[in-house]
């Protein structure tokens, strides 16, 4: 019998509580990827759902699970739809980022399955970055597209990823896409907001038409380091820095829904009687138009250069970009057409954040969820998500049984 949406409300809260005491901290929450917390993780949700789901893990410590054959029964579904997101988190972390919609695809897999339509969940290994600071590598690794240059990368003990892969198990989940053409494959994610515009809204889920692009520049500022009593003329890398920054946030006019941020800022040699000979300020610069997002990048670092001019320093630059991606139209609507027959409160929205969609809808038919959380807060121990909207969730799934 498929239990009622109340009860698996109830059930993916619990689990999410459950979830967040694996955690590397005594009174916080911190789970990175390939970590005993993370394994722990696993065992936990293995063991729970023993009865009907078969769980698998890859190099990178994604985890696959998959309704078990009922016996006798080996008819293949028309529809397979995955759902998921990460079990990793930031430090001092909530308990819902990603761990919820990893959650509902396991509940979704152990209730909705039939012999039409199949779901599967995963649970990406790590989305954070914050344990070899690389971002989606789970859900690149489970497309088999995991970035060479990742493997070296170490963790703050020294230890790299490529040391710190598991083995004896498969490699990536690659051949998830290719198993049977005749199947219908989807990939769905679910996350909580991460801002406030359902609460304001008063809407329950958002169906995300796009995750916005996304483009970080570092901007590497090079003076020469000197006594702070040198007469000497001056080329001083953390001045020029300082210069750009307080002009830089100008650009933020430029257009509607621009995002410019400086978070990040790195000096050489860092002593305060020190002219400074190296500044980096790392800008995150998003919009949904790529045009716009390399005008701006462009505004930028026109600007820096006329400052290192005037102060007699000199500019190198580095930018790594994501294009904005969509997610696919026909799914986009499929879900939108369930929101409207189950009269569920919903809006079109853009994502501004990145998720593991962004990499998976490169390989699958993708769409994308937010559920509503009325704090707007999330990387944080208050986060919190509307029980209202989780319930919703799983109505639209269930109604994609229906769809088949
Ligand atoms: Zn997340």
């Amino acid at each position: 019998m498929i239990k009622s949406e109340n009860s698996l409300v109830e059930e993916a809260l619990f689990l999410c509580d459950k979830i967040a005491t694996f955690s590397a901290k005594r009174n916080s929450i911190e789970r990175f990827c390939l970590s005993p917390q993370m394994a722990d993780v696993h065992q936990y949700l293995t063991d729970y759902f023993v009865d009907s789901l078969e769980a698998e893990n890859d190099r990178v410590g994604n985890i696959l699970f998959v309704p078990k054959k009922i016996q006798g029964e080996n008819k293949t579904p028309k529809r397979k739809i995955l759902i998921g997101s990460h079990l990793d988190t930031v430090s001092n972390a909530g308990r819902y980022d990603g761990i919820l919609g990893v959650v509902i695809g396991l509940l979704c897999a152990r209730e909705y399955t039939n012999n039409d339509i199949q779901f599967d969940a995963v649970g990406f290994a790590d989305e954070e970055g914050g344990r070899f600071g690389c971002r989606f590598l789970g859900s690149l690794n489970f497309i088999g597209q995991l970035p060479a240059d990742y493997l070296p990368q170490q963790d703050t003990k020294g230890i790299s990823l490529e040391q710190a892969l598991l083995t004896d198990v498969r490699e990536d989940f690659s051949d998830y896409f290719t198993s049977d053409n005749d199947v219908k494959n989807t990939f769905i994610e679910l996350h909580i907001e991460q801002g406030l515009n359902l609460h304001q809204a008063d809407k329950s889920l958002g169906i995300v038409k796009q995750i916005c692009g996304q483009a970080v520049v570092s901007l590497i500022f090079k003076g020469k380091t000197a006594h702070a009593v040198s007469k000497l003329p001056r080329k001083d890398a953390l001045l020029s820095a300082c210069e750009f920054v307080s002009q830089v946030q100008k650009f933020r006019k430029y257009a509607p829904d621009l995002h410019l941020t400086v978070g990040a800022i790195e000096n050489f040699p860092n002593q305060s009687n020190v002219v400074s000979s190296q500044t980096v300020v790392r800008v995150d610069v998003r919009h949904i138009e790529d045009k716009i997002r390399a005008e701006v990048i462009e505004k930028m670092i026109a600007l820096a250069r006329e400052t290192c001019s005037s102060l007699s320093t000199e500019l190198a630059y580095d930018i790594s970009e994501q294009k904005t991606v969509f997610m696919d139209g026909s799914m986009t609507k499929e879900l939108k057409d369930l929101c409207h027959s189950e009269t569920i409160s919903h809006q079109m929205m853009t994502s501004y954040a990145g998720h593991d969609a962004l990499i998976m809808s490169s390989k699958i038919s993708t769409g994308f969820l937010f559920l509503r959380d009325d704090k707007g807060i999330s990387h944080h121990p208050e986060e919190s998500v509307d029980k209202q909207a989780i319930g919703d969730a799983f109505q639209v799934l269930s109604e994609l049984v229906n769809n088949c």
